[in-house]
């Protein structure tokens, strides 16, 4: 199998040629056939958030069962799954009480190693998947089939962006019809909650990216305002759209402390601020404590869009085809194995929704 590997933080990704281990008896063989290069990705090969190299990265894939152990249940050979970045064991504390976003088994599945380099070092992949390669080796539990003729571009993004975003939005708070959401940060995720807020029913959907073909796209894909950051006070702005008050609902979908107080600033009182976007390891944020008493906030995490993996991936494979969300949209572009450093490089400069991998010729 071909992959792509981070060998040290901040260097550039390295593809080998790497001999798969054998099976274990509830292990899977994935042909991958398409897989989404995500900020998380970059957030690990710039040592944001620390993984040990040498590493597989992507975690936000699609592909073909090649092969399965003799004691896999979930997934048959020629199945086309999808893959989770959080197992889903079914049995653990969080997994039986309905959060299985929380699954125990996250490290076990994440640190066992599938595959060698040619001079016998096993290598790790990120959260047990490792995307960027032609193929995979993963345990069961991270596994979801489905039944579909979607392209394998729009189901590698199911994998994380979108659920990631949609799920933030039905899952995690739980939006009414009628609403107004705020979206602060416009990337794959971002787009994602647009998206979501309009299944939900919103009534608008307030837009924010100082990007202006992020902006375009959620214009495109639902978004009912657009705000500029650099047209003045983003807080200013999002009262202005809505009758003094701010948003019922502000989704953070960039990660920085300051975007996170943006969010809770362009919420009204006793509205909702959704926490969706992945910050530094060790980064805090300060709010002001009067406030989250008198104002009545509510101020949620997100973790994967509160994802039930196994009931939600088909959910939003059933979306995608009745046409209520549109993620042929939010894929950029396609490119071969060997561009992944070029993609990231997109994505910071801000020029790419997703771009995603075909790794096979
Ligand atoms: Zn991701
Ligand atoms: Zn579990």
């Amino acid at each position: 199998m071909r992959a792509a590997l981070l060998l040290g933080v901040d260097e550039p990704l390295v593809v080998e040629t790497l001999t798969p281990e054998p099976l274990g008896p509830h292990d899977v063989r994935v042909r991958i056939d398409a897989s989404g290069v995500c900020h998380s990705d970059v957030s690990i090969a710039t040592g944001l958030v620390p993984m040990p190299p040498p590493v597989i990265l992507g975690h936000e894939g699609a592909g073909t069962v090649l092969e399965v152990g003799d004691r896999v249940t979930r997934v048959r050979v020629g199945d086309r799954v999808i893959s989770s970045f959080a197992p889903a064991c079914g049995e653990c504390w969080y997994c039986v009480h309905d959060q299985p976003n929380f699954c125990e088994r996250m490290l076990d599945v994440a640190m066992t190693r599938h595959s060698r380099r040619a001079e016998g070092k096993l290598v790790f992949s990120m959260s047990g998947l490792g995307t960027f390669a032609d193929e995979m080796i993963n345990h069961e539990w991270s596994l979801v089939a489905v039944e579909t003729d979607l392209p394998a571009e729009q189901l590698a993004l199911i994998g994380c962006g979108v659920m990631t975003g949609v799920g933030a939005v039905l899952n995690t708070a739980q939006v009414v019809p009628g609403s107004t959401v705020a979206v602060i940060g416009l990337g794959g995720v971002g787009q994602s909650v647009v998206q979501g807020a309009r299944v939900a029913g919103a009534a608008r959907v307030i837009a924010i990216d100082p990007v202006a073909m992020k902006r375009a796209t959620a214009s495109k894909l639902g978004a009912s305002d657009l705000v500029d950051p650099a047209d003045g006070d983003v807080a200013d702005q999002v009262r202005a759209l809505t009758g003094g008050r701010g948003a019922d609902y502000a989704f953070e979908v960039v990660g920085r402390p300051e975007t996170m107080v943006q969010a809770r600033d362009v919420t009204r009182r006793g509205g909702t601020v959704v926490i969706v976007g992945m910050p530094k390891f060790d980064a805090t944020v300060t709010f002001p404590a009067y406030s989250m008493f008198y104002d009545e906030k509510r101020l949620l995490g997100s973790n994967y869009g509160s994802a039930h993996v196994r009931r939600d991936f088909p959910r939003i494979v059933s979306l995608i085809e009745g046409g209520s969300l549109d993620v042929a949209h939010m894929v950029t572009k396609t490119i071969a194995l060997e561009d992944v450093d070029a993609a990231f490089a997109a994505m910071l400069a801000g020029d790419v929704i997703r771009s995603v991998i075909v790794p096979q010729p």
